[in-house]
């Protein structure tokens, strides 16, 4: 291998005209970035995996690829806060060559135009065909990683696949009460009451729970049958984006309406009494114990349900239902995954090889990096058949959550900047939930996502300001609604009023503006 470098060399090739094309003993295909071993040091944190570790196969595997060393030099790692973990990192004074971390965007967006960065522009455009290329064919994602100076400080994780949750419906409670599945919200409603009253689970008590979920955002998340919007991307309760204006669904008709029939249908027991509380064993809890009757979560840990509980209760048959009709005749799947993440890694400033560094970035962009940042290490975890990476029979039978393993090894780390592809997430997903989404996809149910903002300091400053304020007086509001303490119809308008009174139509001036700046450019 060494010495087919040394001829390169020495016949004037530059190192990116390389073809990969040689193999070592390993197996694995070899994309030298530099023809000696080169040591970067690296912070990465996330919640997950806290530091880096040099022991996993998939850095093993990438030194022996592309002759880059990660070394790691993650301060902070006994906290799982990447932000605190940051500023420990900044207040250290000693800058990694790479820093990687969950909530990267805004890090950077603060302090790459100070200088702490290195602008990312012209290395990519220079060092990184793959991800160029990818920039190029995603100019909205492009416009998304780009801070409010025009730069690109960070090269983000990207998430693949379209479908994140679904609603998931008792099948066999629908089939014994002689109930269709229902198609609008006002059979929605029926159905619910239903369950509510006629015993569906046949133990002769009033026990059942209609509607649950693991968390509270998935009931806000049923203002949309009346029109309203509970959040415009993956962060739950965000702003959302309408003919290029920012909106926030939470001072908007459809969503008065739709609180305000929620706040009934929790008066009348169709709600989850706990569903502000019971947290994220809810589906275990209510599933298992044969109370629960409908709820909207993620597609294949929900469908596994339908595996784990056949055998223990006597029928059991849940599965996903297409979004009901809301009272305009609108059917909406409001969560989707998102395409880009404010996580993934950057280039610090005092890094003396940022462009093998962004060589380095780039890797993980082509087919063979991909396949180790999804997949793991070909031979350990996966081996190649008919073209595609599929896992060996160990890993998918062995009992442990795949991803799980997955994490144990080094790939599917959000901290790195690289393309999740589905594929890794399929092949253990079980038929239930990929029936579901097939009728999801059937039904072109999914609407687009508000890919956020960069703010610049002026705008950061109004929204720090204003927005926590505001964002917590609205959700003291809606939970004291929904429980009863509060009537929202009597509130409405005081409501509107103390939102405004406290800055609201500043952080959307704000909003707007860096919105402008950013996505209308282009
Ligand atoms: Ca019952």
């Amino acid at each position: 291998m060494r010495k087919f470098i040394l001829a390169t060399t020495a016949l004037g090739l530059t190192l990116a005209t390389i073809p990969a094309l040689a193999q070592d003993g390993s197996g694995l295909l070899q994309l030298p970035i530099v023809d000696k071993p080169l040591e970067l040091t690296i912070h990465m944190h996330h919640k997950r995996y806290t530091s880096y570790n040099e022991d996993w196969p998939v850095e093993q595997a990438a030194r022996q690829m592309t002759n880059i060393y990660l070394k790691n030099a993650t301060v902070g790692s006994n906290s799982d806060n990447s932000d605190e973990a940051l500023n420990l990192l900044l207040a250290s004074g000693k800058m990694p060559d790479i820093v990687g971390m969950a909530g990267i965007k805004p890090q950077v967006d603060k302090y790459g135009p100070e200088g702490a960065f290195q602008p990312l522009n012209d290395l990519i455009d220079k060092d990184a065909p793959d991800i160029k290329a990818f920039l190029d064919s995603h100019p909205d994602i492009k416009s998304a990683i780009t801070s409010s100076d025009g730069n690109i400080y960070y090269i983000p994780y990207l998430p693949d696949g379209k479908y994140g949750r679904g609603y998931f419906i008792r099948y066999d409670w629908l089939k014994k009460l002689g109930l269709d599945v229902p198609q609008n919200v006002d059979q929605l409603h029926d159905v619910l009451l239903a369950f509510r009253n006629d015993d569906p689970n046949g133990n002769g008590l009033k026990d059942e729970i209609p509607y649950f979920a693991t968390q509270f955002n998935e009931l806000i998340r049923l203002v949309t049958l009346w029109d309203g919007r509970s959040s415009g991307s993956d962060t739950q309760f965000d702003f959302y984006v309408k003919d290029g204006e920012i909106h926030h669904g939470f001072v908007e008709e459809g969503y008065h309406v739709g609180m305000s029939n929620l706040a009934e249908w929790y008066k009348e027991g169709l709600i989850d009494p706990e569903i502000f509380t019971r947290g994220n064993n809810s589906r275990e809890a209510l599933l298992g114990q044969n109370l629960g009757g409908m709820t909207h979560d993620w597609f294949a840990s929900t469908a596994s349900y339908n595996d784990t509980l056949k055998d223990k209760i006597p029928g059991f048959d849940w599965e996903a239902m297409a979004p009901p009709a809301s009272v305009s005749g609108v059917r909406m799947e409001e969560h989707r995954r998102i395409p880009v993440k404010p996580d993934g890694w950057a280039i610090g400033y005092t890094n003396k090889h940022p462009e093998e560094t962004m060589k380095y970035f780039d890797f993980w962009f082509t087919p063979e990096g991909k396949d180790l940042a999804n997949f793991g290490v070909e031979g350990q975890q996966w081996t190649m058949v008919d073209g595609h990476p599929q896992f060996t029979t160990e890993m998918l039978t062995n009992g442990q959550p795949v991803n799980n393993q997955l994490y144990a090894v080094g790939s599917q780390l959000q901290a790195r900047g690289y393309p999740q592809d589905y594929a890794y997430e399929e092949q253990w997903t079980n038929q239930t939930a990929l029936d579901g989404i097939a009728l999801y996809d059937e039904g072109d149910y999914l609407i687009d996502q508000f890919l956020g903002v960069s703010l610049n300091p002026d705008e950061q400053a109004v929204y720090d300001k204003y927005w926590p304020g505001i964002r917590t007086y609205m959700l003291e509001k809606q939970q004291a609604w929904i429980l009863g303490s509060a009537d929202i119809n009597a509130d409405w308008d005081n409501y509107l009023s103390e939102v405004d009174r406290m800055g609201y139509s500043k952080v959307i001036g704000a909003m707007q503006e860096a919105y402008d700046r950013q996505y209308k450019a282009n």
